[in-house]
């Protein structure tokens, strides 16, 4: 009998085993191996951009990344691009660039040996018995079940646990997909490109070590690829060479429209990261809000499991906050006329000395 099941290895899962590990008996298992170098198969879809409220988490968790889980170029600016209007501005940013695969890793490799880990594992589905949670999942092809006091989806945006508590009202989903291209020069910078044609989100390329990465957000059930042909076709006029394309991935993402659309979970089934639909509306950042949540939960969980649900919910306000933050920044970023307005406006924005380098 374990006292927490962890579902999912990703930044919010082994946070959150890291910090139960030395005190609890936890399980953590996902469908990655977490535990070997990255050596091709499925790969987390994401920018790999650490931003600042993520840097602040690592820095209160005692924690300086390593070189190894760095990618290049470290960028100082984001290219903010109005398709419609034909705006563009650069911004200062200060993201740290990194290589996800080997993140996700080196969090692992921080967690305690205390901690049991079960990697290439797919949970399948939990059921509640008088002894606690039991969870199923597959490992190898073969079926495994173990039960635990609380079972915590970490499990991402397209979370079984979070189906299998059946909420209500779920965010906004959206399809995101990332095309790696091979470039004849370098983009020193993020771009972050608004096009009503494309999604109602945004698109984004980013330079990873040698290649480049394009990627765009756009509503589920649209013609997806339709768009981001589009997004491409476009991006070819101005300036961005993609002949040469080296793979392509994709993924659900979470859009939550308000706190209703946070699921937090029950009694002794909670949800933490993008699992619960913490992630910017805004911006789509994420590891912030899956360090964030998991100790929330880590400190919800210093009393036992009885109870812990509640008051992680309470500890949750913070975030919350953060989220109602967010969605307070939305129209500036999402409304035409507010964007055209504040583009228009160069407030905060950067002179480039360069500009033939930047496009
Ligand atoms: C295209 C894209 C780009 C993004 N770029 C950024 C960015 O640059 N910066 C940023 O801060 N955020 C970014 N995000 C958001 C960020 O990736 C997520 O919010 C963050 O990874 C959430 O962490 P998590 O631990 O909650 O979930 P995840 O990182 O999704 O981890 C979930 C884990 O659960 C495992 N899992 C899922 N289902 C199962 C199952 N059935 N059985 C076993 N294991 C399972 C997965 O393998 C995974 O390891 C991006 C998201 C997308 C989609």
């Amino acid at each position: 009998m374990y006292d927490v099941i962890i579902v999912g290895g990703g930044p919010a899962g082994a946070t959150l085993a890291r910090f139960l590990g030395r005190d609890m008996k936890v399980l953590v298992l996902d469908r990655r191996d977490l535990g070997k170098p990255y050596a091709g198969g499925f790969e987390k879809c994401c920018g790999g951009l650490l931003a600042p409220d993520a840097q602040k988490m690592l820095a209160r968790f005692g924690l300086g990344l390593p070189r190894s889980v760095l990618a290049g170029p470290q960028l100082f600016t984001v290219r903010t691009i109005d398709m419609a209007t034909r705006q563009q501005r650069f911004y200062p940013r200060d993201y740290i660039n990194i290589d996800r695969e080997r993140f996700d890793r080196w969090l692992v490799s921080l967690l305690p040996p205390e901690v049991e880990t079960c990697w290439g594992a797919r949970f399948r589905y939990l059921e509640r018995d008088n002894r606690g949670v039991r969870v199923t999942f597959t490992v190898n092809g073969k079926e495994r079940r173990e039960t635990c006091r609380l079972a915590v989806g970490a499990d991402g945006a397209r979370s079984l646990v979070r189906r299998a508590l059946a909420p209500r009202r779920q965010p906004q989903v959206y399809v995101a997909i990332q095309e790696w291209f091979a470039v004849p020069k370098a983009y020193p910078y993020y771009s972050a490109v608004f096009d009503p044609a494309v999604t109602d989100f945004y698109s984004w390329t980013i330079p990873k070590d040698d290649l480049l990465v394009v990627g765009s957000a756009i509503p589920a059930g649209a013609d997806v690829l339709g768009r981001f042909q589009l997004l491409k076709d476009k991006l070819a006029q101005w300036g961005y060479v993609l002949d040469e394309p080296v793979r392509r991935h994709g993924t659900h993402l979470l859009r939550p429209a308000g706190l209703g659309q946070i699921c937090l979970g029950s009694r002794d089934v909670v949800l933490i990261g993008e699992a619960a639909g913490w992630i910017s509306p805004s911006s789509a950042e994420g590891l912030s809000y899956a360090f964030r949540s998991a100790l929330a939960l880590a400190r919800a969980l210093e009393k036992g499991t009885q109870g812990a649900a509640a008051r992680y919910r309470r500890r949750c306000r913070g975030l919350s906050a953060s989220i109602l933050a967010k969605l307070g920044k939305s129209p500036a970023m999402y409304w035409p006329w507010a964007r055209q307005l504040a583009m228009g406006s160069g407030l905060f924005s950067l002179q480039i000395e360069f500009e033939e380098v930047m496009s």
